[in-house]
């Protein structure tokens, strides 16, 4: 026990055990696992992570008591193996760093910890091989000189080589004992003219100063860097294991090597590791020597290697996962220095978690918990090469996952000539509109200075399941010019560019990619995810195209059609145009007639594709003026003609254009008239609509036997009358097209939920909707009141990255507030209409964080993109096991 306080900052290792982690570290629990199970590991204690938490506190000073409990546990250890540290059977320690969470090779460690002039004289006669004494001491002096007192390394390595050539030898173990022992000499004396002193030769003396390097390696930047990148809390310190040293270089009946128990690139079960004959561990990963594949090691060590392979056997049938694990083998006896839970590529993670489910390891929903959502994301798009080591040229945010490779295009109009001929071209915009669709649909990725997660690029990018960086804000674009620029960096048309959608990285080359791996392993763990979940899963689709592979990655209908985009199509917007301009109902409801054939067209296509399955058309939502010329542009035009006199009739036509443009012209558009607002203006529409969506569904069912479920959806309300009188304007062209037709078909009319008041009258509203939908999109809009056009390229990047939020809420919803609105709204509709059918259709309906909060909440559906209804699957799978409380595996 540690001075007068109750912290326990040592444990015998004989004390610990896998649970043990936030006390003992990672290695430190499983190395104490480990020897209570009967694995050969060698004995030792470790100090514990709260140890290391006292003495960053105290800024290096060790708590008190703790240098008391190093003494009495090396004392124990002396008393266990019959050797004592600097003693005439000289006991020799390994020090080395474990932190909870694994940080591999970040920290340091000191091996051979005991070495002096007296004991490497015993140890030489003890072994019978002065020749692995000496290098151990070398060794020692190097590692101590270097982690413990700053040494710069090359200072010895620098030795070491100019011994090698002198000697004409390649490889240090072609070094004799001579050797060995003239570079002991020469590492002396390079460590005393760098320190100005001795090394110390007092074994208790380097003990303390190694366990307080190790604590001090916590803190080094490489380590915070490491931290930062992975989401490790920087307080939680490291443990350090003291163990006694077993020698991998006592000759050719020794080794070292490390292995996984399957291989971690693929998954495939077989053992996948490398080993070096007479060496010690640092050699392996330092790459002086070229590592050999273990299963050479049968030929050379056969018993070692039985033993070996048996172990990594038992090791993974207790951890029931795939190990990583370190050993060595000391004069023919295997020894186990570490094992933990092997990293692997997001193939591997599906793979193995399907083959231990195979093989009656792990159960169903086990594996469905050692899987990661952006793991299968991974593996749905194509990846950049993780073995790329290039730089990225900029970031902006990962606004549509996957990776893309090609030329770089300022317009709409070059991408799709381009991308037609089937050239590799990303479209750079500082913006996407509608009218660039063309382009986007050709390009292989698309990339934006400006706007967010809900931007248009990105919401269009994800529908099509195509790679998006948006709102890279370094960037600078001259579209006459042609240039896109960062820093002092100028790139032009036509130089090849790569984006990263899943992490936001922009590349200025050409970056080697892997293809999508969607795969049988793949779709085993979304169909268990199936089996488990209780939310259902739709998709949000404009097109019988999206729908048709929507509903091939496993969705469950249609949450969100939004029909803006069938006005938008350059062949319809003369028409679309007309109706606006139109001056009487007469002239609106022609317009508009010219419309419906080719909104019946589309809603076609999409029921088709859905036919079986239920499918929410929401009626028009945008403000009328998006379908019109900007207000800047129309006046240049005006002024243009007029200065040049030209033709007068197009002259009045312009005038009369911007006239409109000026009468339709908002300051806060989204706030403007919107949704039902509009569609409360001009009723026209909503009917016409309809009458649409009625005759598609009706021309299906006739020609293939079968429609869908027609859910017709009201945007933007706020009051219950909005919906009252949308809804019979609805109901009524229902009525009139199934008489004309003589048919029966069944319609729910439901709404939006997508303004905070909306959510507060929920009780008023469900009076009048079959369904709800949420629309977070607008909801973290109105709820937070930030711009979903501007926020995140302005303030909210800062606020998430100086952690004022947790997350971007147009990503991932933010639970306090507008997760609470889409609560209230839920309590309140349910409480007027319990079953009422309550979805999300907004971004969050893809993300998994927010999948489990919608979970929680009770929810009938997500709706999300196409490409995210594998994803949305697996994480409403992943919120029941979470909501049930059980336990995440060990990291
Ligand atoms: C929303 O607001 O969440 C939504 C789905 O509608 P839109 O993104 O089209 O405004
Ligand atoms: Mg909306």
């Amino acid at each position: 026990m540690s001075g007068d306080t109750a912290v326990k900052y040592l444990y015998d290792m004989s004390e610990g055990d896998a649970t043990m982690r936030t006390v003992l570290g990672g290695k430190g629990a499983n190395l104490a696992e480990m020897k209570r199970l009967g694995f050969p590991v060698p004995d030792g204690f470790t100090v514990s992570t709260a140890a290391c938490v006292a003495t960053m506190e105290s800024h290096g000073e060790w708590p008190d008591g703790l240098w008391e409990d190093v003494e009495a546990a090396v004392e124990r250890l002396e008393e266990r193996t019959g050797r004592t540290l600097g003693g005439e059977r000289p006991l020799l320690l390994a020090v080395r760093s474990g932190a909870v969470f694994s940080m591999p090779g970040m920290m340091d460690t000191i091996l051979n910890l005991g070495m002096s002039d007296e004991t490497v004289e015993i140890l030489g006669a003890e072994s019978h091989d002065p020749r692995f004494a000496w290098d151990s001491y070398r060794r020692f002096i190097q590692m101590y000189g270097d982690v413990v007192e700053g040494v710069q390394p090359h200072v010895y390595e620098d030795e070491l080589t100019a011994l090698k050539a002198k000697r004409g030898v390649e490889n240090d173990t072609d070094l004799t004992t001579e050797d060995l022992k003239e570079l002991v000499a020469t590492f002396k004396e390079v460590s005393r003219r760098e320190l100005g002193r001795d090394l110390p030769t007092d074994p208790r003396e380097q003990l303390r100063g190694a366990v307080d390097a190790v604590f001090k390696s916590w803190d080094t930047p490489r380590a915070r860097v490491y931290r930062k990148a992975n989401d490790i809390p920087d307080d939680l310190g490291t443990a350090v294991n003291v163990m006694q040293m077993v020698f991998g270089n006592r000759g050719d009946t020794s080794a070292t090597g490390v292995c996984f128990t399957r291989n971690p690139s693929t998954g495939e079960n077989t053992i996948y590791g490398e080993f070096l004959i007479n060496a010690q561990g640092e050699d392996v990963v330092a790459g002086i020597r070229t590592p050999r594949p273990l299963a050479e090691l049968e030929e050379v060590l056969p018993e070692a290697y039985a033993q070996l392979v048996q172990t990594l056997h038992d090791l993974e049938a207790h951890y029931k996962d795939m190990q990583d694990i370190e050993f060595t083998v000391e004069d023919g006896t295997l020894y186990m220095l570490q094992t933990r839970t092997g990293k692997r590529t997001a193939a591997a993670a599906l793979k193995i978690a399907r083959d231990l489910v195979e093989e009656g390891v792990l159960t169903q929903e086990e594996a469905l918990q050692r899987i990661e959502a952006s793991q299968l994301d991974q593996l749905l798009h194509p990846a950049i090469d993780p073995e790329h080591g290039k730089t990225p040229l900029t970031k902006g945010l990962p606004a549509s996952p996957g990776a893309a490779v090609g030329e770089l295009v300022f317009d709409a109009d070059t991408a799709a000539e381009r991308g037609n001929n089937g050239e590799a071209v990303v479209l750079v915009r500082y913006e996407t509109t509608p009218d660039d669709i063309h382009g986007v649909i050709v390009a292989q990725g698309v990339l934006t200075a400006h706007g967010g997660m809900t931007s248009h690029a990105a919401v269009v990018a994800r529908g099509m399941g195509k790679p998006c960086v948006a709102g890279a804000q370094a960037i600078r674009l001259n579209t006459a010019e042609k240039t896109l620029t960062v820093g002092d960096k100028v790139f032009n048309e036509g130089d090849v560019i790569t984006l990263d959608g899943s992490t936001g990285d922009v590349y200025g080359e050409a970056i080697d990619l892997v293809p999508p791996q969607v795969n049988e392993d793949f779709s085993a763990i979304v169909g268990w995810a199936d089996e488990l979940r209780e939310l259902g899963v739709r998709a949000n689709a404009d097109t019988g195209e999206d729908a048709a592979k929507a509903r091939e990655l496993g969705a469950e209908g249609i949450g969100l059609c939004r029909t803006e985009h069938m006005f938008m199509a350059t062949d319809r917007l003369p028409a679309v145009r007309e109706m606006i301009l139109a001056e009487s109902v007469e002239d609106r409801a022609a317009a508009l007639e010219k419309i419906l054939p080719m909104q019946q067209a589309d809603f076609e296509g999409i029921f088709t594709a859905m036919k079986g399955l239920p499918v929410t058309v929401r009626l028009l939502d945008p403000p009328l003026h998006e379908f019109l010329p900007s207000l800047v542009d129309q006046s240049l035009l005006v002024q243009r003609l007029e200065l040049t006199g030209g033709d007068a009739e197009e002259l009045d036509e312009a005038r009369a254009l911007l006239g409109s443009v000026k009468r339709l012209h908002e300051q806060n558009p989204m706030l403007g008239t919107r949704g039902c607002r509009l569609a409360m203006l001009y009723p026209e529409i909503p009917e016409m609509q309809t009458r649409a969506i009625i005759r598609a569904a009706l021309a299906v069912r006739e020609r293939e036997g079968e429609t869908v479920g027609v859910e017709i959806m009201i945007p933007l309300v706020a009051y219950s009358a909005e919906l009252e009188a949308q809804r019979a304007i609805v109901e009524r062209a229902v009525a009139e097209e199934l008489q004309a037709a003589g048919q029966e078909i069944d319609v729910t009319v439901g709404t939006m939920i997508e303004l905070p008041r909306a959510c507060v009258v929920a009780d008023q509203i469900a009076e009048h909707a079959d369904f709800f939908s949420f629309g977070t999109n607008d909801l973290t809009q109105t709820g937070i009141g930030i711009s979903r056009d501007d926020a995140e390229g302005g303030f909210l990047s800062a606020y998430v990255s100086d952690e004022v939020i947790p997350a971007n809420p147009f990503e991932s919803i933010d639970r306090e507030g507008v997760g609470r609105l889409v609560q209230i709204g839920t309590e309140r509709g349910r409480s007027t209409k319990p079953e009422l059918k309550v979805g999300v259709c907004g971004e969050h309906g893809g993300d998994p964080a927010s999948i489990q909060l919608f979970h929680e909440l009770g929810l009938s559906y997500v709706s999300c993109s196409p490409f995210r209804v594998p994803i949305a699957r697996f994480a409403a799978a992943r919120a029941v096991l979470d909501a049930r409380g059980e336990a995440t595996p060990d990291a």
